[in-house]
């Protein structure tokens, strides 16, 4: 693989950018692989990246229906923050955050991380007493946040009205190394540099069937036909329930739409992410001036990835009172992803009951924050076959044990 560098670009720029080579192969599938991955999202792509870096293991294929990143990783708001409460979310969550913080000198890929800071807003009385307990957690778990009083929040964006009639800002949980980077780019990074170890990325293929001997995985049926593996890591958000059935199990999981919209794109208003969670919105302006914005989820399971309209209404008509300036604005796309919800709102990452088989979901509305840290903790799992640290607490047995990692707070209806 050719580095990417200043030097490369003034050396393309004098053949006339006529020596670039594709960012990652297409190959035709082979008959079998050491590990197969189903879901070229984030966390797929970012499980074989880690496989190949940490572990050596690159006899590697993911294997994705559509095209890589096209699910949830290219259709989310971006935001990165590791303000969870309880210890194992924030453990994972935050080795992801540090992850972002040099993932573009890493892949050699800039994936555009800014931390430009998150503010979660406290705009009940209620949020205050969570988001103080939230940031005395955060404390102990050496998670860098800090609760802010009204003025601090006017100080770091001047755009939102503190005195609203509802719901007046009382504070905010602030995280100062919080921020966004640029989702296709995380994919596309994570794509080239397994594409590099001779992972083969196979796209257009969608997996139909999971084949098995003894209670152990042996391949899967896909639309290219039968490919065979020593093991399987089950990548794919929102179908992670069509998957498991395929594989024998069912998972506690439900698939529903998560909507986001964006503005037309005006000068630059707010240089950091704010969440408010009370009424409902979140927001962040892009690099390329558009407001963007975060809305609710569908009250009802579906597969559909797309917007509806009276979550637009919904969504702008709560952010209207803490944004006014936005009421003049134009929207100009909005759309959806299917995301996968668990009872407790924490993640899945698992062996599973079918031997060599292992998932890796239930991020719901917030896994673009952890797609290193999970890919990390997934290769971990698969390359020793068994959990390590960064994930221990995620199985699947936790929901049959009732040992849930509560996380409505920081995930119920954040991101
Ligand atoms: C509108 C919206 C806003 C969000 N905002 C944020 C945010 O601000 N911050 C945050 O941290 N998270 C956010 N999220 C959540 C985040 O996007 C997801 O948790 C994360 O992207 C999941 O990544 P993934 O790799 O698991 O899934 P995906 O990116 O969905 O990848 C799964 C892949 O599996 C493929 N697949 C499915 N079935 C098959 C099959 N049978 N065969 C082969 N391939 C298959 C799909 O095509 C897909 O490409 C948001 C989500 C949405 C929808």
């Amino acid at each position: 693989m050719k580095r990417y560098s200043a030097f490369a670009i003034a050396r393309e720029a004098l053949r006339h950018h006529t020596g670039w080579e594709r960012a990652w192969a297409s190959p035709a599938p082979r008959k079998r692989y050491k590990v197969i991955i189903v879901g070229a999202g984030g966390h797929g792509l970012a499980t074989a990246y880690y496989l190949g870096k940490n572990h050596g293991i690159t006899d590697v294929a993911v294997i994705e229906k559509g095209w890589l990143g096209g699910g949830n990783t290219g259709r989310n708001t971006t935001i990165i923050r590791s303000n969870y409460l309880q210890d194992s979310s924030a453990a994972i969550y935050e080795k992801a955050r540090a992850l972002y913080e040099d993932l573009s000198q890493e892949l050699n890929y800039n994936v555009m991380f800014s931390p430009r800071g998150v503010m979660m807003l406290a705009q009940t009385e209620h949020e205050v007493r969570g988001y103080l307990r939230t940031a005395h957690a955060n404390a102990l778990q050496g998670v860098e946040t800090e609760f802010v009083g009204p003025d601090r929040v006017k100080e770091l964006c001047p755009i939102i009205n503190i005195d609203g009639p509802r719901y007046p800002v009382l504070g905010a949980l602030w995280q100062p190394r919080g921020g966004t980077a640029r989702h296709d780019a995380v994919a596309w990074g994570y794509a080239r540099a397994c594409s590099a170890m001779g992972m083969h990325i196979i796209q257009q293929c969608e997996v139909t069937g999971v084949r098995s001997e003894g209670g152990r995985v042996t391949g899967v049926e896909t639309t290219k036909g039968e490919i065979g593996c020593d093991s399987l890591g089950i990548v794919v958000a929102g179908h992670s329930g069509v998957l498991a059935e395929m594989a024998g199990f069912r998972l506690p999981i439900e698939s529903v739409a998560l909507q986001a919209l964006v503005s037309e794109p005006i000068k630059p208003c707010m240089d950091v992410v704010v969440m408010a969670n009370t009424v409902h919105g979140y927001m962040s302006q892009s690099d390329k001036g558009e407001m963007v914005i975060g809305g609710g989820a569908d009250g009802y399971n579906n597969y559909t990835q797309r917007g509806s309209f009276h979550h637009i209404e919904e969504t702008v008509r709560a952010l209207v009172e803490t944004f006014p300036m936005i009421s003049r604005l134009k929207m100009l796309r909005q759309w959806g992803g299917i995301v996968d919800m668990t009872g407790d709102r924490s993640p899945i990452i698992s062996p599973t009951p079918l031997g060599g088989c292992y998932i890796n979901c239930g991020w719901g509305t917030g896994g673009f924050k952890a797609i290193p840290g999970s890919g990390w903790a997934m290769a971990e799992m698969m390359a020793k076959g068994a959990p390590g640290p960064l994930c221990a607490e995620f199985g699947l047995e936790r929901f049959r044990e009732g040992r849930f990692i509560d996380e409505s707070v920081a995930a119920g209806v954040a991101h």
